[in-house]
Parts: C-alpha cells; sequence; structure tokens
C-alpha cells in the first residue's frame, strides 16, 4: 500500500516542481461524495502529474479511482461499481478565466492552496453512472415460505397430444 498523500497542495509548486502525486487519499471527509453513494472505501487511488503543456497551461492530468457501492435503480440491490475518472485540468486563478481554456481541460479554479480531497470528490462526483444499475440484474430468490407458482401445463405439449388423439380417431 502507497504512502497516504498530503491533504492540502499548492498545485501552482506542484506544477513548477513538475510533481507527480501517487498513492491513496481518505474518502472519510467526501460527503457529498457519500451523498450520492451507498457506501465509500476507505480511500480513492490518485494517480496525479503536475506540468505546464506547450501553451503553457498548468495542468493536472492523470486518474482517480476508487470502488464504491451503489444501489441498481432497477432490483434495488447494492452493487459494487468501480468510479474511474482520466483527470484533465488546467489551473485558472478565477473563475472568468475558465472560458479561455482549450476544450480539452476543465478548470480548477485554485488561487493559491486547495484540499487535494475536495479535487479528487470533484472527479469521482463525475465519474458517477447517470443511471445506477446492474448490466444484467440478478433473478429475484423467493423468500423463505414464500409459495412458489405451480408448473402449469406447457400449452404446447398439449397440443402435440390432442394432434396425435386427432390421427388415432381417423
Ligand atoms: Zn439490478
Amino acid at each position: 500500500m502507497s504512502a497516504p498523500l498530503p491533504r492540502w497542495i499548492d498545485p501552482y509548486e506542484l506544477v513548477a516542481d513538475r510533481a507527480r502525486l501517487v498513492g491513496r487519499v481518505p474518502a472519510a471527509s467526501m460527503g457529498r461524495l457519500a451523498g450520492l453513494v451507498e457506501a465509500l472505501p476507505e480511500a480513492v487511488s490518485v494517480d496525479l502529474a503536475f506540468g505546464l503543456d506547450a501553451e503553457r497551461h498548468c495542468t493536472v492530468t492523470g486518474r482517480v479511482e476508487a470502488t464504491v457501492v451503489l444501489l441498481c435503480q432497477r432490483c434495488l440491490r447494492p452493487f459494487e461499481a468501480v468510479l474511474a475518472s482520466e483527470v484533465s485540468l488546467a489551473l485558472v486563478r478565477d473563475e472568468a478565466a475558465a472560458p479561455a481554456l482549450p476544450e480539452r481541460y476543465d478548470p480548477l479554479v485554485a488561487a493559491g492552496r486547495i484540499a487535494l480531497g475536495d479535487l479528487v470528490e470533484d472527479e469521482l462526483i463525475l465519474a458517477l453512472p447517470v443511471v445506477a444499475r446492474h448490466e444484467v440484474c440478478e433473478p429475484p430468490v423467493p423468500l423463505a415460505g414464500e409459495a412458489v407458482s405451480p408448473r402449469r401445463a406447457n400449452p404446447f405439449a398439449v397440443l402435440a397430444r390432442l394432434r396425435r388423439e386427432d390421427g388415432e380417431s381417423s
């Protein structure tokens, strides 16, 4: 298991250092995400590189990933889902600068230090499926003591027997 990452980061400093953060961020403080899923893991895997692109944008790129428990909206049973986000952010000092960014970047508004957990949480929220559901739901298990419906006669078998009887009489 990799070392825990710092809670607070100065993204501009990390860009200047061409730093890469690889490790785990605790999920305990991710209240917004917690409200959107059934259960959170202890920590989120993070691999983020800070740098300057050819147009001198300060960028944060990489990946965040966590396995969460979601509630299937079709069968209402919980299931594990991997939330993974390919991160492609460019730093801006304020919202006003965001529209000028190339389309491949989402803005990361930061004037100075930011909480790493907030950045990671935002990315995971964006990675949530629009509608959570199993690819294929499991068939419901009958409850103990629940009456099992009696086997119905196969209508085709009945038909075949009638035809046979028909043939015998002619
Ligand atoms: Zn389901």
